[in-house]
């Protein structure tokens, strides 16, 4: 089954090992990163009951059939559907009372949309380093910086270095895997913060059987076509707290209240409601969320086998009290030396360009792009170090197909 490994495996090497779960690819037949899947679902119907009956906007039955769903699997009490992922956050974030000119933590490794959605409250992302083995927020560096920076004046948080309020945490679950959120929150609890969990990624992951977003405040999950299940596109408040879920509901359908015929709204404010073809063919995904779940297993459990005598490099796994959804399969250059390890994720990415296989680098850290670069923060070595050390490899649940007769699990 294995190639025979030559003592210093190359990026080929690399690549032959990942082709196993991929397949063939071609300069027209490109291996995505993580592409959606309809064919088999009730995607087709459910769509197009939105059409022939002509609801297609902000109201029609499949919103809160969906919204039913998605507390159904994760087990919030309340689940609110929006347009997308980043809009969810900016909403938890108002909520909260996220103001203009307060600081939010967060970690620099995320994608970019956690820090949007604070900058389009006005408020300012202050980074916290990562701890490298779920790659999440670290809770002692976390504890560290606020010791260092913080003061709390008349029962409310400020940094003492630039004078502003600091009002919440938002801790990320990367890939899928969840972070430390519960030593998260207590550091949280301590310092007398909000938290608004960012699970963009996690729909399906658990940490002691308990769905990721629902430990802090509220949490988002986002279904873009690249996450485990889409809406095409769209995101979701969850929370178990049922004033944040009913002023969510409020604000993000123009503030308008219930009346037969008249139109008055009591403040300003968002048009953020998810529409309703959108919910009807979230209602098909989420369907099938248990098999994709079975088959992302399998996928990151071959590539786990694919890479288990390798010495460079190893495949990131969940902790063992979190049950991850493994939405992207991620691959950590092991050399001690990080310059080694850049060269060889290098080395692998430039290659599987050439070959048409999708791969991808962490995101670029969030405090190195021209709009952060001023931000506050820690200490980001681990982020740094992570980011040069790691890539993300094809993860689509039908990938499962390739894996053939081979017992894995
Ligand atoms: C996808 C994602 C989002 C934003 O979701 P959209 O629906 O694309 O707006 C936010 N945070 C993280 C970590 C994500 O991966």
């Amino acid at each position: 089954m294995k190639p025979n490994l030559p003592m210093q495996i190359t990026a080929l090497d690399i690549l032959s090992l990942i082709r196993e779960v991929t397949g063939p690819s071609s300069n027209t037949n490109v291996i995505p990163l993580h592409e959606p899947c309809f064919q088999g679902t009730n995607a087709f119907s459910y769509v197009q009951d939105c059409l022939e009956s002509g609801w297609v906007s902000t109201s029609g039955k499949w919103v809160s059939e969906f919204e039913g769903l998605v507390a159904n699997v994760t087990h919030a009490e309340h689940a609110i559907a929006v347009t997308n992922g980043t809009n969810a956050l900016r909403l938890a974030l108002y909520v909260v009372g996220v103001q203009p000119d307060h600081e939010v933590l967060m970690p620099s490794l995320s994608f970019v949309a956690t820090a949007n959605a604070t900058s389009h409250l006005g408020a300012i992302p202050h980074f916290i380093d990562i701890e490298p083995n779920t790659l999440g927020m670290d809770p002692l560096i976390l504890d560290a910086r606020l010791t260092e920076i913080a003061e709390f004046r008349g029962g409310f948080l400020f940094n003492k270095e630039t004078g502003r309020r600091i009002s919440c945490i938002v801790p990320v679950h990367i890939f899928g895997n969840p972070a430390e959120i519960i030593s998260i929150c207590k550091v949280a609890a301590k310092w007398n913060l909000k938290v608004v969990e960012d699970s963009a990624e996690a729909l399906g992951s658990f940490k002691n059987g308990i769905h990721c977003g629902l430990f802090g405040d509220l949490g988002i999950l986002s279904f873009n076509g690249n996450k485990i299940i889409t809406t095409g596109g769209g995101g979701v408040v969850i929370t178990d707290n049922a004033d944040y879920a009913k002023r969510i509901r409020h604000i993000s359908c123009t503030a308008k209240v219930y009346h037969p015929w008249q139109f008055i709204h009591d403040e300003i404010g968002w048009n953020d409601r998810m529409p309703n073809i959108n919910a009807a063919l979230g209602c098909s995904q989420i369907e099938i969320l248990d098999t994709k779940l079975h088959q992302k297993r399998l996928i990151h459990a071959f590539y786990k086998k694919q890479f288990a005598n390798i010495e460079q490099c190893e495949i990131i796994q969940p902790t063992s009290d979190s049950f991850s959804n493994n939405w992207l399969v991620a691959l950590r250059m092991c050399s001690a030396n990080v310059n080694v390890a850049h060269k060889l994720s290098n080395d692998i990415l430039a290659a599987a360009y050439d070959q048409g296989l999708q791969l991808r680098p962490l995101w670029t850290p969030l405090h190195l792009l021209a709009m952060y670069q001023n931000c506050p923060r820690s200490s980001l070595c681990n982020t740094i170090e992570q980011a040069s050390r790691i890539i993300n490899l094809p993860s689509s649940p039908q990938l499962y197909k390739n894996l053939g007769h081979t017992h894995i699990l």
